[in-house]
């Protein structure tokens, strides 16, 4: 018998209004989720391992301009790209991030490779582009990060004294548009990665969930891989992705009861707005979110694809 695998991914929770989307640009997006979700299926089929599926899928979403991560990162209060991501592998629980990146373009292959051939888990700014540049990564101009909505964002965002998203005049306006993947292969590993630009206007090298294990990622083998999107202060806070896991590890909840019981309980409770894919060692996917969307799409143990952007699909 062929051993199972499944992924599944996300382009961010928030406030998503069927309002304010046109039929074009939901397209675009499905389109780009749909090759997200099959890059990855792609490396899990040829027998590939569930890190490099994850990273495969992120990278799709970090070259489209329509997710908040690598090439449509939000700006910072000065005006730059500052990413932050993670990755984790669920055999040995390696892992590897980085945060505050601005002239790498895929920072998820970047986290991959801190975790592969660096004895350290989190790099961060001008460090971790050295390191970059060791790994053969290229520097990459602010220029290609650089898009005129994200900078319409960004001034709107500065004249109301703002540093989250909050306004209506794009449909992700009020989205977290970080990115995400988890998967399991069929050797059995369970993997999990998250990479985004952070959030608009944000100031003093703050440093969101994304590049946190623990927070933003996690990932253990015959248990969960988690990925999540959202106000990254809540998601530190309620240590998210590491919660998940722990209730299933000692609670033997299953990973639907453990994803809503932290997204619709103590994380909303609290004020945090946002969402969390997850995969357990069955190859069984929960997304949750307490917002009035997701990006997300799946292609699950039986092969079906699934893309979906709306709570109530
Ligand atoms: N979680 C990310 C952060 O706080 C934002 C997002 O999900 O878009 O940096």
């Amino acid at each position: 018998m062929t051993q199972p695998f499944a992924i599944a991914i996300h382009g961010g929770a928030g406030t998503i209004l069927k309002t304010q989307m046109s039929d074009e640009l939901k397209q675009e997006i499905l389109d780009a989720l749909s090759k997200s979700v099959q890059a990855g299926a792609a490396v899990l089929e040829a027998g590939g391992d569930a890190l490099d599926a994850t990273v495969a899928a992120v990278k799709v979403m970090e070259d489209s301009p329509h997710f908040n991560a690598g090439k449509g990162s939000v700006l910072t209060h000065d005006e730059m790209v500052e990413m932050d991501a993670s990755v984790m592998h669920g055999a040995q629980q390696d892992a590897g991030a980085v945060a505050g990146v601005r002239h790498i373009k895929n920072p998820i292959a970047l986290a991959r490779d801190v975790m592969r051939d660096s004895d350290h888990v989190l790099l961060i700014g001008e460090g971790a582009e050295k390191f970059a540049l060791e790994q053969g990564h290229d520097y990459t101009e602010q220029d290609y990060f650089f898009t005129e909505r994200r900078y319409e964002q960004l001034q709107s965002m500065k004249e109301k004294g703002l540093f989250a998203l909050s306004e209506s005049k794009y449909p992700d306006d009020k989205k977290y548009g970080t990115v995400g993947a988890v998967a399991l292969d069929k050797q059995g590993n369970l993997a999990a990665a998250t990479s985004t630009g952070g959030v608009t206007n944000k100031k003093y090298g703050r440093v969101g969930d994304t590049a946190i294990i623990g927070a933003g990622t996690y990932a253990e083998n015959n248990n969960v891989a988690v990925s999540t999107t959202g106000m990254g202060e809540y998601f530190i806070r309620k240590t998210v992705a590491g919660e998940v896991a722990a209730r299933m590890r000692y609670l033997n909840e299953d990973v639907h009861t453990a994803s809503e019981t932290i997204i619709q309980g103590e994380l909303k409770a609290m004020g945090g707005e946002g969402g969390l894919i997850a995969i357990d060692a069955n190859g069984d996917v929960h997304f949750a979110m307490n917002s009035s969307g997701m990006y997300r799409a799946s292609v699950g143990v039986d092969g079906t694809l699934t893309v979906k952007i709306y709570a109530d699909e």
